[in-house]
């Protein structure tokens, strides 16, 4: 990030669908300003946490358990729900659960649904089409001008093929099921809980909240409990249900419980900001977890060799930790300093179980920094590296653009532009970055093919809510 000019707030949101945590703070000089209007977060501990949530309980349902997409959907109310390959799971349900398995029930309760074949056409519809155009029918009309497009047209016009139709309520209930369709889930759920030795308590508790939170008049709304309807009988049914389980008292492992509150606290502290952030570490004293949030507080309000050496502190009581590794290189990186940053993040890429294409392409952004041809050459390797494990990181396609184009490869460098705007769903922008490539490539040869096919794409699939 640091070698180009800085964005301003405006020009940051116009360009980018999707940002990492870090990118968020590496752009935005108003971290929390910024951070609201983002639709999507990505972060790799995130989702490789909440992935390792869904993987088993995916598994004892029969559906496809590698593979899965976990979107980070950047907001405070309740939600989550599963298309298929793709987990949404807003921010706001990761900090309101105080356990995994608060959240693991959650994920079986919908793996139930999808095993159940409830809500299967509008899913299809989910499934085909690009990430970005699901968030636009989420959020509404009012997250696509801040976050993705402030170019007027927004998503939608720019070719995502929404339609969203009846506004709010529309999006409130996209998925929305019967209450016949929510027993069947809750005791698909319980088999998979205990298929894999979990308890139900969690759900359990997220659904009592949900019900108890009806009575509040004025309060925040969740997607989650318009969609999923709670009459008294379903819980009460619930209920025995989970306390018949021979795991109702069955807790999550220390280590699992552990990375929930470090993911916890990095929401906290990017995204509602600093006093939010303490008020939650305070809840943890002496946990690695407030250790971990007071490293990334001082990273992003406070003093950077401090940071420094918080995160060397992290990194001594878990050396393969990728994360920690991460946070390093975003602390070197705000430090000037690409080359060390580069080394850091080449660790986090070496240790990350879960391969996330993201830390290739922080990777690359620091080798790219760096500036030397040789250093750019290489960060064009990390990129693809990272593209190729992550299609849809919009983002990353715009630092591959630039290191091209510091390397004179013109034709790549829109290409990868093209890559971009293809990826978010915006085909015609993308189909003219395509044509201008092709112009300075070799008819036939594989780029000049890649761009041919993005040139012929047509997108068919419209979202309809009911
Ligand atoms: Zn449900």
């Amino acid at each position: 990030m640091l070698s180009r000019p800085r964005s301003t707030i405006a020009q940051a949101a116009r360009v980018f669908a999707t940002l990492s945590l870090g990118a968020v703070v590496a752009v935005a000089s108003s971290v929390s300003a910024f951070a609201q209007n983002v639709p999507v977060i990505r972060d790799a501990e995130i989702e490789a946490l909440v992935r390792d949530y869904a993987r088993p309980i995916f598994k004892a349902a029969g559906l496809a358990n590698d593979g899965i997409d976990i979107v980070l959907v950047n907001d405070q109310s309740f939600n989550a729900f599963v298309t298929g390959r793709r987990l949404f799971i807003n921010t706001g349900a990761l900090m309101t659960a105080e356990t995994p398995n608060e959240i693991i029930g959650v994920i079986a309760h919908e793996a139930g649904h999808i095993a159940g074949g409830h809500q299967q056409k509008l899913r299809d519809q989910l499934e085909r089409a690009k990430t970005m155009a699901i968030i636009a029918t989420l959020l509404g009309a009012g997250a696509i001008a801040a976050g993705a497009a402030t170019n007027s047209r927004g998503l939608a016009g720019a070719g995502m093929g929404v339609a969203a139709g009846g506004g709010e309520m529309a999006q409130r209930s996209i998925l929305a099921y019967q209450r016949t369709e929510e027993m069947t889930a809750d005791r698909s759920a319980i088999t998979y809980l205990n298929a894999t030795g979990q308890s139900g308590m969690g759900m359990l508790k997220t659904f009592h909240r949900f019900q108890t939170a009806l009575s509040l008049s004025g309060a925040q709304v969740d997607p989650y409990r318009i969609s999923h309807p709670m009459p008294q009988d379903r819980i009460a049914n619930l209920e025995v249900l989970v306390k018949q389980s021979p795991y109702v008292d069955k807790i999550d492992p220390p280590a699992l419980q552990q990375r929930h509150d470090m993911m916890r606290v990095k929401i906290a502290v990017y995204m509602d900001g600093q006093a939010a952030a303490s008020r939650l570490i305070r809840k943890m004293p002496g946990s690695l977890a407030a250790q971990y949030g007071d490293a990334q507080a001082t990273y992003l309000f406070g003093d950077i060799a401090t940071a420094l050496a918080k995160t060397n502190a992290l990194i001594k009581t878990q050396p393969k930790n990728a994360y920690f590794q991460e946070l390093r290189g975003d602390i070197l990186m705000k430090a000037n300093r690409p080359k060390d940053a580069a080394d850091a993040y080449a660790k986090a890429v070496s240790l990350d179980p879960a391969r996330s294409g993201l830390l290739p392409v922080s990777w690359g952004q620091a080798l790219m920094a760096i500036g030397t041809p040789d250093s750019l050459k290489k960060a064009v390797v990390q990129i693809n590296n990272g593209l190729g494990r992550d299609k849809e990181n919009s983002a990353g396609y715009r630092y591959l653009a630039q290191a091209y184009g510091e390397l004179g490869d013109i034709p790549g460098a829109e290409l990868a532009t093209a890559e971009g705007h293809f990826y978010s769903g915006n085909y015609k922008d993308a189909k003219i970055f395509a044509m201008r490539a092709q112009q300075q490539m070799k008819r036939g040869e594989p780029r000049w093919l890649r761009a041919q096919d993005i040139i012929n794409y047509t997108p068919s699939n419209k979202i309809k809510i009911k």
